[in-house]
């Protein structure tokens, strides 16, 4: 379970709650320059997400955990449980959003998901596109199973002279080659 909190100018910090460690990892994006710090701290195991505040002696981190309240403090790229609680009466809270995937690790690449806007629908594989009730599909196994359910063609040609001939016949009437 991973937040992210931007705490704006470029700095955000990521809080993943991973059994009684917290992974808390701050990284800032100034010039052009990307800077990440990160810090794993035993806080106990979270028992509710957790809330991050702004504060005169910089951004302090509550959490709710097995183990009680803990606070963390972060000033600049510094971070540190602190034993004393920072008081939070004027403190402004940031807003933390909820996150699959760990800022500390890179993002993996996600798979193609298949298009979808409203009743529009497009797959590449097969190429498949469907608007309303109106489809269109190539390439997909049905499609080739609607060939070969097709009947055999009644008129067939001989392969000597291409004159026509009847299934039953035997060989050709026009030239008498004989029929496979
Ligand atoms: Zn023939």
């Amino acid at each position: 379970m991973a937040y992210v909190c931007d705490l704006g100018s470029g700095q955000r910090i990521s809080l993943d709650g991973q059994g009684a460690q917290t992974i808390v990892a701050i990284s800032s994006n100034s010039a052009g320059q990307q800077q990440q710090a990160t810090s794993s701290l035993q806080t106990g195991t979270w028992t509710a997400p957790p809330e991050v505040y702004r504060t005169s002696e910089g951004v302090v981190v509550k959490l709710q955990t097995a183990n009680g309240t803990q606070f963390i403090q972060i000033q600049g790229s510094r971070m540190g449980m602190v034993a004393t609680p920072p008081s939070l009466t004027n403190a402004e809270q940031l807003p933390t959003q909820q996150t699959n995937v760990s800022d500390s690790t890179m993002q993996p690449m996600k798979p193609m998901q298949p298009m979808n806007m409203g009743t529009m629908q497009m797959n590449l594989k097969p190429m498949e596109m469907k608007m309303g009730d109106m489809e269109m599909r190539m390439g997909s196994a049905s499609a080739d199973s609607i060939n070969a359910a097709k009947p055999a063609p009644t008129r067939q040609f001989c392969t000597q002279c291409g004159a026509s001939i009847k299934p039953s016949d035997r060989f050709c009437a026009s030239c008498g080659h004989q029929i496979v």
